[in-house]
């Protein structure tokens, strides 16, 4: 047993390793290293709880055990099977989970202090009700959002007449009953239908958002999830859990936003805008106007025999190739000819935030040939050749200067300024926004069609001739 000084020092200790961690993962340096420093921190913080609870210790420590250890089990089971390309949706299930456990917890709170004869202060009875609810929303808006991702249920925007009215009256109805709770009579049956109301309202408020807008939604429902923890850990008087809680909601509402502006997308049009081609496909076969110049790969291959310097721009469709490891062998093989390589990173490219360095970084391409969007794009008009493999929608320059284009003002990659650009995709399909692109049938780019693992060994082997 534990208490007092030796339960602060426990939590203090977690919450500075939460936030050493954060900042650790900021850079993909640090990031490994980053997440097991708050691993540390979140055992710190378990074992002082376990070791501080007057209750725990009466109850059987071997069920607590059990289940620490198959929950441990299912997650580094599952966090070592998945696919890079399948993470979304993991990190929804995860997101999930965590939002369910914070509105049961709410929930046995509420129930405890009912059958006792219900002594509730206010505060911690409207923190309960609060995270009892966006609790129950996290939960079941991530599982939607997971069921969208693994193509469970249909990708596109699932829209009715009048379902803003009824998501509208159903909110209202969520409301309506926490007030009661709050100021009512106490009653179990009132708190169960306020956390049915509100599953309602999770599925609802996700089930019109298209799936490729999903990792939006996952790090806002993120967000929400943490705000629920941090209430939780204020009404079991956890520091650890308020802390951590509140640094997750911070987080995950900056991460959303940023994701947004990078998007050039308001929160409002990505949850009420029914935007996207849906199940994070691309529409190919929608063709683009405009003539665009076809080369076959031993023709783009004499052009990389004359280069200095190539700007490698990866994006979605490098993910859906698995093209990594192809593109990693092409770089070594460039730099061997005397090639200057760097990589552009869209912060939108992919289908979630930093899939294109995480997915570099898989193929061991050095973090130091990886350059932002705002540190490459005075670079391009020194470009040779810009090579973009799989991206879309990151490198239309339509986005600069088309009002009516629903990327307008998007920060997008100057490679059209680059001397050549050289662009490999399977066909003449639009990217995620579902808009052509000028970029392909511009002077200075020429097109090499075909899937971009393939393309890319191609390209590989013809250099080998130079
Ligand atoms: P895009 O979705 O714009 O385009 C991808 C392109 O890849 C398609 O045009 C497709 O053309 C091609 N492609 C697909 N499969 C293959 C393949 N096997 N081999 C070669 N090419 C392939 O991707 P970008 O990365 O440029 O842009 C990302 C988009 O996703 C942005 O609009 C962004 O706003 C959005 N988004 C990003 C999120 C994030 O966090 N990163 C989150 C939500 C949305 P074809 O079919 O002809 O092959």
């Amino acid at each position: 047993m534990i208490d007092g000084w030796q339960v602060d020092a426990g939590y203090l200790t977690g919450a500075v390793l939460f936030i050493v961690a954060l900042k650790m993962l900021n850079s993909p340096v640090t990031a490994r290293r980053g997440n097991l420093v708050a691993a540390l921190g979140m055992l710190i913080a378990l074992i002082t709880t376990l070791l501080s609870l007057r209750e725990v210790q009466q109850m059987n420590m071997a069920y607590i055990g059990a289940a620490v250890a198959v929950g441990g089990v299912i997650g580094l089971v599952s966090a070592r099977k998945v696919q890079m390309t399948a993470m979304p949706q993991m990190v929804a299930l995860f997101n999930g989970v965590g939002g369910g456990a914070v509105a049961l917890v709410a929930f046995i709170e509420y129930k405890i202090a009912f059958d006792s004869g219900f002594k509730m202060d206010s505060v911690p009875l409207v923190t309960a009700i609060i995270s009892a609810i966006i609790g129950s929303i996290s939960f079941s808006g991530s599982m939607i959002a997971f069921g969208k991702l693994q193509e469970l249920l249909p990708g596109k925007p699932i829209t009715y007449t009048g379902d803003k009215v009824v998501n509208f009256l159903l909110l209202a109805g969520v409301l309506a009953m926490a007030v009661m709770g709050i100021v009512g009579q106490p009653s179990v049956a009132l708190i169960s239908g306020l956390l049915g109301a509100s599953l309602a309202v999770g599925i609802l408020m996700v089930l019109p958002i298209g799936g490729a807008d999903m990792p939006v939604v996952i790090s806002l429902l993120n967000s929400f999830t943490g705000l629920a923890a941090g209430l939780a850990g204020f009404v079991l008087s956890n520091t650890a859990l308020l802390i951590g809680g509140a640094l997750v909601g911070a987080s995950g509402l900056i991460l959303t936003l940023l994701m947004c502006t990078a998007m050039n997308r308001s929160l409002e049009n990505v949850l009420f805008g029914a935007f996207g081609t849906g199940g994070g496909e691309t529409a190919s076969g929608t063709t683009v106007g405009g003539h665009m110049k076809s080369y076959s790969v031993d023709d783009a291959a004499i052009i990389f025999s004359s280069v200095q310097n190539v700007v490698i721009v990866p994006g979605y469709g490098m993910a859906v190739a698995q093209a990594q490891h192809v593109v990693k062998e092409l770089t070594d093989k460039l730099t061997k000819m005397g090639v200057d390589v760097k990589f552009a990173i869209h912060p939108v490219a992919g289908r979630m935030p930093g899939h294109m360095n995480v997915l570099l970084a898989e193929a061991d391409i050095p973090y130091d040939m990886l350059y932002d969007l705002d540190e490459i794009n005075s670079a391009f008009p020194e470009t040779d050749v810009s090579l973009i493999i799989g991206a879309n929608d990151v490198v239309n320059p339509s986005a600069r200067h088309d009002k009516s284009s629903p990327i307008y003002g998007m920060p997008i990659l100057d490679v059209d300024k680059s001397r050549t650009v050289i662009v490999i995709k399977r066909g003449r399909g639009v990217g995620f926004a579902g808009i052509e692109n000028e970029l392909f049938t511009m002077d200075n780019t020429i097109m090499v069609f075909g899937d971009a693992k393939q393309v890319v060994t191609k390209l590989v082997g013809a250099l080998d001739n130079f």
